[in-house]
């Protein structure tokens, strides 16, 4: 069985108790390796040891050569693709094409913060012609991540590799459900070069090594993305020392369907955008809302589709694969049960395909129309296959229905109209919207991140980079 360890100081290294926690394979519920579960006194190592890099070979690195190490381990991953793929499929669940693209993601965020490192410049201000003022862009320091199971690679990159490039030592919390793939990509770091102590990976209990790298007093900034939950602990933590934190929430985004959308096209993405990882997607478009004339229509359309869809073991290539945990399955399924004691109408479900291990977490895809927008299905993240359709009468009312939740993360808007597209889509109060197509998170080009209870800061994009610095100024009297 394959144990794997910490990565403090650029060595594996044991939990400080010898402590391990059982990795369960979702696909099939079976025990398949063991990671180490951190410790406050792990996390303490692994804080020290990142702030001696960072006073130490890390800063004495330029930004370009910072930059090249980045991209030779893109080139890394890139060569060790496929091992990594099956890896995430077997720990994670994922089909593997989805592990295959998240493969792809991380070597291109490695790749894009690697170029981008020494494009990151400051601005001279002209005040006063008897001095210089100059703003320079400066590294935090010892930044700490927290991450989420539903895409480890994907996240890891686009926070970890912003916060290498623009010059900051980091200590990485992965989840508990979700850490080999992270593991394996801290060791291909350690091999392209990097200096001990700039990358240090710390698995375990998020209540025990979360939390502790949540409150450590040695962290200059914080990038978190999970549940608003713990997010807010987070962010009260992090308070208490001072410093600052990104927080990359939930969602529940809705696409907003016109009745003159191109159906043909709108259909596929419709049904994609909420079935993608299962539904275990912060952006996931988990709310259709239809104007009310072309409403049965697109129902029956997307109730058509759903009925096809089978969750599966994820090297079948299914249209879904499990849910990550025991957990996960249980919370979807009380949604389930709730929404249909409720007397919500099922307009359609998927299934689980019969080659399914009995003992993985499916859960067949469940799409409930008409559902009343102050249902709690269609307020509250499930964070699974479960989608909810609502109608509107006119572009007013769509825009309050898409604002309408306490979330603000993506929306989508399905129009031929040019100019209605640009107005409703500059109504939403989110942080990405899509006009007759839908991403989840879009391209690690573009910035992503929410209003209210979906977060604040932005990753990904130039702006991500950005994120993981602050400034000096300087102000120099001529004579
Ligand atoms: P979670 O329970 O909040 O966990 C996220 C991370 O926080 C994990 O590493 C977890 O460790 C750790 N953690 C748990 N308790 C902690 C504590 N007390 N202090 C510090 N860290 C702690 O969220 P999740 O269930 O993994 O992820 C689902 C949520 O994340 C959904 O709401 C989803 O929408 C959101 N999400 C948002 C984005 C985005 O970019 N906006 C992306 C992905 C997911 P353990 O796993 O070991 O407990």
């Amino acid at each position: 069985m394959a144990l794997h360890r910490n990565l403090i100081d650029g060595r594996d290294t044991a939990a400080s108790d010898g402590a391990l926690l059982d990795v369960l394979s979702p696909i099939d519920g079976l025990l398949f390796a063991r990671i180490a579960s951190g410790t406050a006194e792990d996390v303490d190592a692994a804080v020290k040891a990142a702030r001696a890099a960072y006073e130490g070979a890390w800063s004495r690195l330029t930004a370009t050569e910072r930059g090249r190490l980045l991209i030779k381990l893109a080139a890394a991953v890139e060569g060790d693709a496929e091992t990594l793929a099956a890896l995430e499929s077997r720990d994670n669940g994922k089909p593997l094409r989805q592990s295959r693209a998240d493969v792809t993601a991380l070597a291109r965020y490695f790749e894009y913060y690697g170029s981008a490192a020494d494009k990151l410049h400051g601005e001279v201000i002209p005040y006063l012609n008897t001095h210089f003022i100059g703003v320079e862009r400066v590294p935090h320091g010892v930044t700490g991540h927290i991450i989420p199971w539903n895409y480890p690679m994907q996240i890891f990159g686009r926070s970890v590799g912003a916060a290498l490039a623009a010059g900051n030592a980091t200590v990485v919390k992965p989840a508990e459900d979700a850490s080999l793939t992270i593991l394996r990509v801290a060791a291909l770091a350690r091999e392209v070069g990097f200096p001990e102590g700039a990358l240090n990976i710390v698995t375990g209990l998020g209540r025990i090594a979360g939390a502790a790298l949540a409150a450590h007093p040695g962290i200059d900034f914080l990038s978190f993305t999970g549940s608003p939950e713990t997010g807010t602990m987070v962010q009260t933590a992090a308070a208490k020392n001072h410093v600052g934190v990104t927080l990359e929430l939930g969602g529940k985004s809705a696409q907003v369907v016109f009745d003159d959308a191109d159906l043909e096209r709108a259909l596929p993405a419709l049904v994609n955008a909420i079935i993608q990882n299962g539904g275990q997607t912060c952006s996931a478009g988990s709310r259709l809302l239809i104007q009310r004339g072309i409403f049965k229509d697109v129902v029956d359309a997307v109730a058509e589709r759903f009925r096809a869809l089978r969750a599966g073991r994820p090297d079948r290539e299914p249209d879904l694969g499990p849910m990550i945990n025991q957990a996960q399955q249980r919370r979807v399924q009380a949604y389930l049960e709730r929404a249909k004691n409720e007397g919500l109408t099922v307009a359609a479900a998927g299934g689980i395909a019969s080659d399914a291990p009995a003992g993985g977490y499916y859960v067949a895809p469940t799409f409930f129309a008409p559902v009343a927008h102050e249902s709690v299905l269609s307020q509250e993240e499930v964070f699974g296959p479960v989608l909810v359709a609502t109608p509107f009468e006119d572009e007013a009312e769509a825009v309050r229905l898409a604002n309408g939740t306490a979330y603000g993360l993506a929306a989508g808007v399905w129009t031929r109209d040019a100019m209605r597209s640009t107005r409703v889509a500059r109504a939403m109060r989110v942080g990405q919207v899509f006009v007759n197509c839908y991403g989840a998170g879009g391209g690690v080009e573009l910035p992503f991140g929410g209003f209210g209870r979906s977060g604040h800061g932005r990753e990904k994009g130039f702006e991500g980079l950005v994120e993981f610095t602050t400034t000096r100024t300087l102000v120099i009297a001529h004579g």
